[in-house]
């Protein structure tokens, strides 16, 4: 066997990927398992965007576009940031990229030199230290705790910045906590990062989940020099259930949106042309599907709670936001579940799955091996038939 990169040895598989992967290929051989690890949402694509989509096809916008995106998607973009943030950008600030997956990773190749620290929380999404360390840069990771409501304290964030700080990774509302920064904290970072001159990269793509009244607020809105360091990551998958379509996008310093559309035009080139103009009707058409969707998740999110309150030995933060919720399994670590020990979340997951049939994420890919998580974005029957087996199986 010849050697292989030590980049492709040292990345670490994505665990929601892996565990949806093993999930739906049970499922294929007929083994009944409820469904709570795909961070997706459960409905389909809105009719009028598949219309859009189709009618693409139909016009024959079936050919490469402009690497960063057709005109009038970046236009698009433009206008969702000032209808829903308040911010101006041209269309010139603007990038689409092939998810905001991707938008992340072509932010951090963008502006990392190896050695450079990227400062984020525990928990985080699973992608994020991975694609810190594939641009050569470390991730410095804040532990936090379910008290702090799983955000990083500002003075955390200032005592880790270094000279070696190239940027502060925030992520609210979040995957996998469902928790959001407030306001007062937003700004107290956002002095933070003008302050000692590093980016903030701010990955707003569960901003249209939000529930109990709750409103969005994008840090780059609080003042021009905080938005001339910002990059507000946003993208279709969540809120219009557009996530196999691949469509990310940022808006942030010109430069840098250029720096992204050259390392992209030597790697995607453009999204998909088809998907850029579904996207565009997801962005500029009336948004009630969006407000239907998060309906039923607020909803799904009450549910999901009350029936965790009846398990034992199982705590949670209520999720504000997204479809997850994190809920902390380790009075559980140490029992014999099936004749085997379990020492942490792979364990429980495990278990789970096999002796249960119910498919979990373990917390562990999230940097918090205490918890699992589990997306309630599926049919409230589908919520109670997964919470009744977890209850049986830890009793
Ligand atoms: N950021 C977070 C926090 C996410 O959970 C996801 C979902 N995978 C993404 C970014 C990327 O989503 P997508 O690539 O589908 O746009
Ligand atoms: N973001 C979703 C999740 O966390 C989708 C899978 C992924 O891209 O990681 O499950």
């Amino acid at each position: 066997m010849l050697a292989l990169s030590q980049r492709s040895q040292d990345v670490t598989p994505s665990s929601t990927l892996a565990i949806t992967a093993k999930i739906n290929a049970m499922i294929a051989d007929g083994i009944d398992v409820v469904k709570f690890g795909a961070g997706e949402p459960d409905f389909d694509t809105p009719d009028y965007i598949k219309a859009a989509a189709i009618a693409a096809l139909d016009a024959g916008l079936t050919k490469y576009t402009p690497v960063p995106g057709t005109p009038e998607l970046r236009e698009a973009v433009a206008a969702k940031y000032k209808r829903d943030n308040g911010l101006d950008y041209a269309p010139s600030q603007v990038i689409v990229s092939c998810g905001a997956k991707h938008t992340i990773y072509n932010i951090l190749q963008a502006i990392c030199d190896p050695g450079d620290e990227v400062i984020l929380a525990a928990p985080y999404w699973v992608s994020y230290p991975e694609q810190i360390k594939l641009a050569g840069a470390i991730p410095r990771v804040i532990d936090t705790t379910s008290a702090q409501n799983f955000c990083m304290p500002p003075e955390q964030i200032e005592a880790a910045i270094s000279p070696k700080t190239k940027a502060v990774l925030i992520n609210s509302p979040s995957n996998p906590t469902g928790t959001t920064y407030d306001v007062e904290t937003l700004k107290q970072i956002a002095d933070i990062v003008v302050k000692h001159q590093v980016y903030l990269i701010s990955d707003e793509i569960y901003e249209a989940l939000l529930y109990d009244g709750a409103t969005h607020v994008s840090p780059a809105s609080f003042n021009e020099e905080t938005k001339a360091i910002t990059f507000v990551v946003n993208g279709v998958s969540k809120a219009y259930s557009m996530t196999g379509w691949r469509i990310g996008y940022t808006a942030g310093p010109e430069d840098a949106i250029q720096a992204m559309s050259r390392i992209q035009s030597h790697s995607t080139s453009n999204p998909t042309s088809i998907a850029q103009r579904a996207a565009v009707a997801a962005l500029t058409q009336p948004q009630d599907a969006v407000e239907e969707m998060r309906q039923a998740f607020e909803e799904r999110r009450d549910v999901i709670c009350q029936r965790f309150d009846e398990i034992d030995g199982v705590s949670y933060v209520k999720p504000q936001g997204a479809f997850y919720i994190f809920p902390d399994f380790s009075a559980h670590y140490g029992r014999t579940l099936d004749g085997k020990k379990s020492k942490g979340s792979m364990d429980i997951t495990d278990y789970l799955l096999n002796s249960a049939g119910v498919g979990v994420v373990p917390g562990d890919g999230f940097g918090a091996d205490n918890h699992l998580r589990l997306s309630f974005a599926t049919s409230l029957t589908e919520i109670h038939r997964g919470l009744d087996r977890i209850k049986a199986a830890l009793q």
